[in-house]
């Protein structure tokens, strides 16, 4: 079974924060991104010397919002994590933007140093809702960035689109799916709005302000989101995604299906030889040179990790990946609640995997206490 390495490269700044937000990213430090980006290089160098430069087959630059970079410093960041880690033929390169912040030019370091996978968060088509959530963008800077990106050379475009917005309709979200098709792109994330305490928008429901769509009209927006992709075309590989045949983001793919990555940066989490570590969350911590959490993560945690990260995919867990990941069986580890939620109908086994069937898919959640250590 071949091995992978992703590298993850997380870029903290935004504009501001979006309501819903509680991602590692921090507005009104921009003018810290020279500086950043010159530690950021000079992580992904050391490391790259410290371990080897063992070769990648992914990158992803996430955020916070990548493209309130200068191009330079794009493509400074670029030729580090090439040098440091030689990119496999093949290799696929991403990079996250928002709309109202991309740039040919931007676009154009980006294409230069190697990415060929572009991720634009959409969210929604209706002017409303991107208020209600703090975003900054309109849906014509939406279509602009992807006619950008395609003029730049980008082939391969995911759009991020939200359900479960203040107040949002399964007809809105139906003319969001519209809007993001008639831009063809090759990828779509459809995410369910998580309420995380400590953003505003958990405050405003908190307060009464903001009502969220109830579970119904989750199920019916869930239920839409798939038939309507699957009309268009789209194979519907994880709980969130959608991509034409041969299309899905490969930088994820490995991380549910448990493989090594590195991460760099502020806040960047990675997972490599059994060991986690985590980069100080803050920018001045991480430009201070604070030292990383890490762990040797314990085979129990290691087992379950990755039963949860393979059901998240509709072709499942591979038993094989596991066993030779784990040193032992799928059933040998949890051969009684296999059993259980086979006999029950929530997991099926299929030509080597194990994954949960329609109405396992319904009770995910639930499904995975039983396997906790
Ligand atoms: S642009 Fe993304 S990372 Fe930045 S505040 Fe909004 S949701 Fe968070």
């Amino acid at each position: 079974m071949s091995s992978s390495l992703g590298l993850y490269a997380h870029i903290p700044f935004c504009l501001r924060k979006c309501a819903y937000c509680d991602f590692p990213s921090y507005p009104g430090e921009l003018d810290r991104r020279e500086d950043y980006t010159q530690a950021l290089i000079r992580e992904i160098e050391s490391r790259g010397e410290a371990l080897g430069h063992p070769p990648a087959d992914t990158l992803f630059i996430g955020g916070g919002t990548p493209s309130l970079m200068a191009p330079q410093q794009m493509a400074g960041i670029l030729a580090a994590l090439r040098a440091a880690f030689p990119w496999q033929v093949g290799m696929e390169a991403s990079c996250e933007a928002n709309p109202e912040s991309v740039t040919p030019d931007f676009l154009d370091a980006l294409v230069s140093g190697g990415v060929n996978r572009l991720s634009l968060g959409a969210q929604a088509s209706q002017p409303r809702l991107l208020a209600a959530i703090g975003r900054e963008h309109s849906w014509r800077q939406v279509e602009r960035a992807v006619r950008m990106a395609r003029r730049a050379g980008i082939k391969n475009l995911n759009l991020d689109l939200m359900m479960g917005l203040p107040g949002q309709t399964a007809a809105e979200l139906s003319d969001s799916l519209d809007a993001a098709l008639a831009l063809g792109p090759e990828h779509l994330s459809c995410y369910s709005l998580i309420l995380e305490e400590g953003t505003a928008l958990f405050d405003q429901v908190e307060a009464g302000k903001v009502t969220l769509p109830d579970e119904e009209i989750l199920l019916e927006m869930d239920a839409l989101t798939r038939s309507k992709l699957a009309t268009a075309g789209y194979i519907h590989y994880e709980v969130s995604n959608y991509a034409r045949p041969g299309r899905e983001c490969r930088h994820n793919l490995n991380c549910w299906e448990y493989a090594d990555y590195l991460g760099f940066g502020a806040a960047a989490a990675g997972f490599y030889q059994g060991r986690r570590r985590k980069n100080p969350a803050g920018v001045a911590g991480y430009l201070a040179g604070q030292a990383p959490e890490e762990e040797a993560v314990t085979p129990d945690d290691a087992r379950f990790e990755q039963v949860m990260l393979g059901l998240r995919l509709t072709k499942g867990l591979e038993a094989a990946r596991f066993e030779s990941r784990q040193g032992l069986t799928l059933m040998g580890a949890y051969g009684q609640v296999i059993k259980r939620h086979t006999a029950e109908g929530s997991l099926l086994w299929e030509e080597g995997r194990l994954r949960l069937s329609e109405a396992g898919r319904l009770l995910m959640n639930q499904v995975l206490l039983d396997f906790l250590p």
